[in-house]
């Protein structure tokens, strides 16, 4: 068998790290014959809690798991870990403006850049789950430069990526294996950009494109788009909490990908730092179609995007460009 990973998951005690460390501890990411330690990580008040979740996962007695560390403090969490997961951030609270809670998240990613910094491997990766995950992930990448390389950072869109293909699926009367290509563009936002236009329809044993397989363009070009973007609002109305079980399957459906790769003639969504591809300005970290192959993902260039798709995808860019801005800002005056 071969060594253990080492999987860092941020925000260990709250809802979507609950389900994310079970999926990661049985071998849904890296594999059944792939042995992990699991570090967790949460705040100070949070311990107790924590301590509840590394009892649980001793009391899987999973064959995969190695080791659990529960740590309140960055040094403990972030030595030599393989791979991270973070998904604790400041929460929006009642009455907080947009430019309070990036400030907030500036100086948690800020400190956990300079972390990875400090105390992980050049080759570890890392996800970004927290909100605003693209901007967390272009401060924690800005902090660790030097030591790691910017395309090991990423943020989560992999959730909308997913409602996205599930929703195409029902609409065509079809499977979740028939379908392929979907696309989410941009941020991790109600600004994304759930295009369907490159996606594929296995459907009656043939293959066609996503308008055809539906046979509504205006659902495609209106309530699709908007479902998929609001999908996060209807679950918290419905559940009164958010959507923490399908955010950990996603979580572990981009790391899964970025170990192992994508299958052959498929790609799936993450926000990674742009190239310039598709006229993205370079380093913003933007939800885009990639493939994976060795560790390594390549964003897939040559898609056509006609006007409706680049009207869509020019406003969660000018999004995005803003809140980089303010959190570039908000660096500069936080002190730590
Ligand atoms: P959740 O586990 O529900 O959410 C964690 C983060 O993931 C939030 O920023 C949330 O954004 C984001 N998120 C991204 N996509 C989704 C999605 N589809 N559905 C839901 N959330 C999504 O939050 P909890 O409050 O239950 O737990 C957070 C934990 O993080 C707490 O235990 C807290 O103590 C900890 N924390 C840890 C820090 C650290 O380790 N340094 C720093 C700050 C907090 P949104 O808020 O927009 O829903």
């Amino acid at each position: 068998m071969a060594a253990p990973l080492r999987v860092l998951v941020t925000g260990a005690a709250g809802q979507i790290g609950y389900s994310l460390v079970l999926q990661i501890a049985k071998g849904d990411v890296f594999g059944a014959d792939q042995p992990v330690v699991l570090v967790l990580l949460d705040i100070p008040p949070m311990a107790a809690v924590l301590e509840g979740v590394q009892f649980e996962l001793t009391d899987c007695a999973l064959t995969t798991l190695r080791g659990v560390e529960a740590v309140t403090d960055e040094k403990s969490a972030f030595t030599n870990i393989d791979y991270a997961f973070l998904v604790g951030a400041m929460p929006r609270k009642e009455g907080m403006e947009r430019k309070d809670l990036l400030a907030a998240n500036v100086r948690i990613f800020k400190s956990q850049g300079k972390a990875l910094a400090d105390f992980s491997k050049p080759t570890t990766k890392v996800i970004v789950v927290g909100n605003p995950a693209n901007t967390n992930a272009f401060i924690a990448a800005k902090y660790a430069a030097g030591k790691i390389p910017a395309r090991n950072f990423s943020a989560m869109t992999r959730l909308d990526h997913n409602r996205a293909t599930a929703q195409v699926a029902l609409k065509s009367g079809v499977t979740i294996g028939d379908v392929k290509n979907v696309i989410i563009w941009g941020n991790h936002s109600s600004t994304q950009f759930p295009d369907v236009k490159h996606a594929k329809v296995n459907k009656g044993g043939s293959e066609t494109d996503a308008y055809s397989a539906v046979g509504d363009s205006a659902w495609l070009q209106g309530p699709f788009i908007s479902l998929v973007q609001k999908r996060g609002a209807a679950i918290i109305e419905r559940r009164k909490l958010s959507s923490a079980m399908s955010a950990a399957k996603a979580a572990c459906d981009h790391i899964r990908n970025w170990h192992v790769g994508t299958p052959a003639g498929e790609w799936v969504s993450m926000a990674v730092p742009s190239d310039g591809s598709y006229g993205i300005p370079e380093g913003l970290i933007f939800s885009f179609p990639v493939t994976v192959e060795g560790g390594e993902w390549k964003i897939v260039q040559g898609l056509d995007l006609d006007d409706f798709a680049k009207a869509k995808i020019a406003a969660t860019t000018k999004e995005l460009e803003e809140e980089r801005d303010e959190a570039l800002a908000a660096c500069a005056d936080s002190k730590q």
